[in-house]
């Protein structure tokens, strides 16, 4: 791919990158700076964090993301991904460039003055100011600093820093504010945002094929809620083979509906199965009750065929077959951003692929709220919240959850485990339910 020009932690993504991914990497490296853009919305927006809770926050998302130096492969690639996806409409393109914004300054205050320095020349073309040109204004640069003669200045239109103007950190004369180097994140923080700015404006152009297979990716990135901790999810000791179906009533209806549609036909397509298989292992299934299950289900095959097709595959979720190690269940963001479903499957996310009809009649078919929270969760769906629509799924069949300490809300909404160790919690508080 092409170097992007970059300081040692800075960059100002000034080239596109020209470099294979797989749709897998393509969604994940885009997840990550998701990731590491609504840690800082999220910490910088919280009420009583101080500035070091906040910087530690953001620290460890962007150690942990893989997004610690900037104009690496990820950093570089991930960018424009979200870049592309939040040049959308106006509300996006806001709220990226803010958070793109921070994350640059953030990693800016890490550089070193002489760092800062040399950044500003290769960036925003200035030079310090000689000595002849402070001598004349000196008196006021002394407000500034004591000894302005030890200092560097720069030289740069005011609207360039409006926010030292604003604060009275510059000297303003003749619409050229003079700044000493330790303001110089206030330019190089305000070139970025300008040109990110204009470039948002500028929908970046990929070929049709590629752009047609991305599309629903890119599209509904911006509507993907994160799960907000990913250690792994206790299982519930008591799931069985024999006794999965009777916890129906606890699954989002992502699992629900592979349920319903596994009982219907008597078997259950490739992704269909690696998505329940997964979130059933998550909930608690040892591996021997998930053969057991499954086998039972498939009523049209032979024991021999189960064996030869499927039980490999069930094995290696487990981490008993191939190299890949265990997989936990999916969240929602990986469902939502997967591939659909066609005619005959049943996996994906009923609230981001099934059209409004078609999950209306879901809805009315498992008593799901009354007519009016019905009408809500569908309105929802069609403003592209999905998972505030299954959010509220959740609170109209689980009353009074939301304040119930003993329900972990934690994640509903965010990943079909969260969703059922939450109504199975609930069922435990009120039995009734
Ligand atoms: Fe399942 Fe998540 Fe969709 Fe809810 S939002 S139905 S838990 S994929």
């Amino acid at each position: 791919m092409a170097a992007t020009t970059a300081s040692p932690s800075i960059s100002f993504y000034t080239q596109t990158p020209n470099f294979e991914l797989t749709i897998d990497q393509f969604e994940e490296f885009a997840l990550k700076r998701l990731h590491v853009l609504r840690t800082i919305e999220k910490s910088t927006m919280m009420k009583g964090n101080n500035n070091d809770g906040v910087s530690k926050k953001i620290e460890d998302a962007i150690r942990k993301q893989g997004l610690a130096q900037a104009g690496e492969v990820l950093d570089t690639v991930s960018h424009f991904i979200l870049r592309l996806s939040f040049s959308q409409n106006e509300d996006l393109r806001r709220w990226f460039l803010k958070y793109e914004t921070s994350l640059f300054l953030y990693r800016l205050k890490k550089l070193k003055t002489s760092e800062l320095i040399s950044a500003v020349a290769d960036h925003c073309n200035l030079e310090p100011l000689a000595p002849e040109r402070i001598q004349p204004i000196k008196h006021h640069l002394e407000k500034l600093t004591p000894n302005p003669e030890r200092n560097t200045f720069y030289a740069v239109p005011f609207t360039q820093v409006l926010d030292l103007v604003s604060r009275r950190q510059c000297f303003v004369k003749a619409g050229i504010a003079y700044i000493d180097e330790t303001k110089l994140f206030a330019i190089l923080s305000s070139q970025f945002r300008a040109r990110l700015s204009r470039s948002l404006a500028l929908r970046a152009s990929l070929d049709h094929d590629e752009m047609n297979r991305l599309k629903p990716l890119i599209e509904n990135l911006d509507k993907v809620l994160l799960v907000t901790d990913d250690a792994p999810m206790e299982g519930l000791s008591e799931l069985r083979a024999d006794n999965v179906a009777s916890h129906k009533a606890h699954m989002p209806l992502c699992m629900r509906q592979l349920q319903v549609g596994m009982e219907k036909d008597k078997k259950l397509k490739h992704w269909g199965r690696l998505q329940y298989g997964l979130f059933l292992k998550t909930a608690g299934l040892s591996l021997e009750d998930s053969l057991a299950f499954f086998q039972k289900h498939f009523t049209t095959v032979t024991g021999e065929q189960f064996r030869k097709e499927y039980s490999y595959n069930i094995r290696h979720m487990y981490g008993k077959e191939g190299k890949r190690g265990t997989y936990g269940g999916y969240n929602c963001s990986k469902i939502i951003l997967g591939n659909a479903p066609s005619s005959g499957h049943h996996h994906g996310c009923p609230y981001k692929h099934y059209d409004v009809d078609s999950l209306r009649q879901t809805l009315e078919q498992f008593k799901i709220g009354d007519a009016a929270s019905r009408h809500e969760i569908l309105q929802l769906k069609t403003s592209g919240q999905f998972q505030l629509a299954c959010l509220k799924h959740f609170e109209v069949s689980h009353p009074g959850a939301v304040s119930n300490d003993r329900v972990p809300m934690e994640n509903v909404g965010n990943h079909p485990n969260a969703w059922f160790k939450a109504s199975t919690a609930y069922g435990k508080t009120t039995p009734s339910s």
